[in-house]
């Protein structure tokens, strides 16, 4: 009886092991200097190859709705400093549309625009699926299927160099064969504790003090304002500019931190989207056409027939000066939003500020007005919705300004000065060559 209980608990003792061993690893802080507030998952991808340690670092930052004028109109000291040490866009950087977070922050890691990479949206239908995948599902974020292209986190890894992804979108997904050697999950809560904001800062710089083979040489960092703030009290409210400057100072604080490592960091920071004060009380396309054959999420419409698709096209063409309907084949090509099924058919592009949804909710739930402030527009229609871009460091060329330029760009630049190559997407670093201290002639890997 005693033996066999001995027996059990050695061969749970050793299952457990096994299990750790295969799992990736939790680290809370012990013998590091991770905080505690933001635990890191660890994937044992292996060391840096011999190439990658000596190559420069990069730290991308995002700031969720941080739009492209805010840094000039607050006096953001820290942002606007970074860009007179190195490069800026005054006018902004053009989201993807739709302008939504999700589709955006997954651009800028692979370069490709929404309908090319598969998150069209933050919630959406898979038709051919028939699942839907939305930001709020932890099942959908995390499965690698849902997206495509090459993350630069896994380019990265694929190249034999470590990276880290601290709460970006997809950080926790399997993609292209890798995922970041380490990441702390996006999730509503982690993302908005104000406590987690100065974890991700040392987080980021503990592990640019691991050991050379282990130091991560790219690492993403996500921040959830000043979009939040933007949304329940509007672009100009006095909270927004306040969540503004409060994130220009983590900025600060962050280049301080780099700098105190000494090693040869670019730093860039840009957002996904701005921001825009929203105008009137929602719009429920049920009340113009039949939808009740229809799927919908949002305003997106998913017309199960060819004759379901173009009566309701029809219905909606002329009814509102609000929107245009297009059948999805139609859509003006400088959307890039015309080629995959999960946008849906027929497709709503808003003319204004207007908060467009397929239905409003069930009487039995509640209805909540429309946030005072939005995003998701067209940026050529509202240029509110450009985002913002600065960078510097030792492979930049300082004072440079930039004119605005499509955010798919981002990654080969970004590619290139982590000196991988990368594959081929809607980007091109001759977009941003002028940037670059070696014009973009260094011998890549
Ligand atoms: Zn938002």
């Amino acid at each position: 009886m005693r033996i066999r209980a001995l027996r059990r608990s050695i061969l749970t003792a050793f299952l457990l092991v096994l299990s750790f061993l295969a799992a990736p690893l939790a680290i809370t802080g012990q013998g590091t200097n991770f905080n505690p507030a933001l635990p890191l998952t660890h994937i044992d991808n292996g060391p840096n190859s011999a190439w990658a340690e000596s190559q420069h670092y990069l730290v991308l930052v995002s700031l969720d709705g941080f739009r492209w004028d805010y840094a000039t109109r607050d006096n953001a000291t820290h942002l606007l400093a970074l860009g007179k040490a190195g490069v800026w866009a005054p006018q902004g950087m053009l989201p993807s549309y739709p302008s939504l977070t999700f589709p955006n922050h997954y651009t800028l890691v692979t370069g490709l625009y929404p309908e090319h990479h598969g998150i069209v949206a933050n919630n959406f239908l898979d038709p051919e699926r028939s699942a839907r995948y939305s930001m709020y599902d932890k099942q959908t974020t995390n499965d690698g299927s849902w997206y495509g292209g090459v993350p630069l986190w896994s380019l990265a890894e694929s190249q034999g160099v470590r990276t880290a992804c601290i709460l970006w979108v997809a950080c926790e997904a399997k993609i292209a064969g890798f995922r970041p050697s380490w990441y702390a999950t996006f999730d509503g809560k982690t993302q908005a504790a104000p406590t987690t904001e100065q974890a991700r800062i040392d987080d980021a710089l503990a592990l640019l003090h691991l050991p050379a083979a282990d130091r991560p040489h790219f690492i993403a960092i996500y921040f959830s304002e000043p979009d939040h703030e933007g949304h329940e009290f509007g672009p100009d409210a006095r909270e927004t500019r306040a969540a503004a400057l409060r994130m220009d100072a983590l900025v600060g604080k962050l280049r301080t931190a780099l700098a105190s490592t000494g090693l040869p960091i670019d730093l860039v920071v840009v957002s996904d989207h701005g921001m825009v004060k929203s105008e009137g009380s929602w719009i429920n396309l049920d009340q113009f056409a039949d939808l009740s054959t229809f799927d919908t999420v949002g305003d997106l419409l998913y017309g199960k027939t060819e004759e379901d698709r173009d009566r309701v096209y029809n219905q909606l063409k002329h009814v509102s000066s609000q929107f245009i309907v297009y059948r999805r084949k139609d859509v003006p090509a400088g959307l890039n939003y015309n080629q995959n099924a999960r946008e849906g058919d027929p497709i709503i592009v808003a003319t204004g500020p207007f908060a467009i949804r397929a239905h409003a909710p069930a009487a039995s739930e509640t209805s909540h007005p429309p946030n005072l402030g939005m995003h998701g527009f067209d940026p050529h229609l509202l240029p509110e919705m450009k985002a913002s871009f600065f960078a510097a460091g030792p492979d930049l060329r300082a004072g440079k300004t930039v004119a605005p330029f499509d955010n798919v760009n981002l990654y080969p630049w970004m590619a290139h000065l982590l000196g991988l190559n990368p594959p081929k997407t809607d980007g091109d670093l001759n977009i941003l060559l002028g940037t670059l201290r070696d014009n973009g002639v260094a011998p890549q890997k």
